[in-house]
């Protein structure tokens, strides 16, 4: 990031074979992008959290990306994460993602040591041996009591953390906002900006819903336009596509995708970015 812009992509890890099918093909067209690095996320709980360690041991070993593996509070104890550190370093990894995640509606993880992603990048960062990313919320995380206390909480944590990478929006101007307030607060690490391609109408409701991302009017009445799943699609890509190059041109330090563990739409997206030619 010091050197250059860079282009990275996030994948969640899958829960069924055919889901690994599925993110192997991805990995194999992605890698070709030639990503500066990787993220891949971690479950909110439960037994399958193991996932995200199993698919960056496997990109260490089989690929030649850089992952970087995200990590959250949610029902962790300071043992458990001291022992997935070492193991993740122990397997080559370099970078990590240090998140609050959210607490499942059922109630079902138990508490933990960790209340806010700043007490789990404390413990990550005061290791010494990793890069560290925090998460950014540009139009104000949903728990956040008002603007103001949720652009502290990350200055906070970017007076430890390397870089921050952003929740979904949609309006380059959330982006800038961001990182105008930061810089009144005297931050000025950078805050990847992280694009989310519509893949369909539902979805990207239920996600933005989720996130606390606006929908705005021009986006919304440009998808009432068809119910035609490939038009959404083609939205999608011409919006991110738009989106990522009024960033770049904002200063942005780079782009950072989420696939859904879909090359194509990422694919498309670097090529109208000039970021590929596949
Ligand atoms: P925090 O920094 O803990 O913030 C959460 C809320 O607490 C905010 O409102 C903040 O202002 C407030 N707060 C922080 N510190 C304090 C304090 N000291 N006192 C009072 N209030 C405070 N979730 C997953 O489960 N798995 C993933 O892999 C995952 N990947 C993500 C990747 C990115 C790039 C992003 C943006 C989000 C991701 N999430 C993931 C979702 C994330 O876990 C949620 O958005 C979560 O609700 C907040 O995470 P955070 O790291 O911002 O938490």
């Amino acid at each position: 990031m010091a050197a250059k812009r860079t282009l990275s992509f996030e994948f969640f890890p899958p829960k069924t074979p055919a889901g690994q099918m599925t993110l192997g093909r991805t990995v194999a067209e992605l890698e070709q992008l030639k990503p500066d690095f990787v993220s891949i996320t971690y479950g909110a709980g439960g037994s399958d959290r193991h996932r995200t360690g199993d698919v960056v041991n496997w990109m260490r070993k089989e690929t030649d990306l850089e992952p970087m593996a995200h990590l959250t509070c949610m029902g962790h104890t300071r043992t458990d994460v001291a022992g997935l550190l070492v193991e993740y370093r122990r397997i080559g990894v370099e970078n990590i993602l240090a998140l609050g995640g959210d607490p499942p509606i059922d109630g079902s993880i138990p508490a933990g040591d960790y209340t806010y992603a700043s007490d789990l990048l404390a413990d990550v960062a005061s290791t010494r041996s990793f890069c560290v990313g925090v998460a950014a919320h540009p139009e104000v995380h949903p728990r956040s009591a008002d603007r103001a206390s949720d652009r502290q909480h990350l200055a906070d944590k970017l007076s430890v953390a390397d870089f921050a990478v952003t929740q979904f929006f949609f309006d380059v101007e959330h982006w800038v906002r961001l990182v105008n307030e930061l810089a009144d607060l005297g931050v000025h690490k950078p805050v990847l900006p992280g694009i989310m391609p519509i893949g369909n109408k539902r979805q990207i409701q239920r996600m933005a819903q989720m996130s606390g991302t606006a929908l705005p009017e021009w986006l919304v009445d440009r998808l009432e336009t068809t119910d035609d799943p490939d038009d959404v699609r083609r939205i999608g890509i011409e919006v991110a596509s738009n989106l990522a190059n009024d960033l770049l041109e904002a200063g942005a330090p780079g782009v950072h995708l989420y696939t859904l563990n879909r090359p194509q739409t990422a694919i498309e997206i670097c090529v109208n970015l000039d970021l590929a030619s596949p």
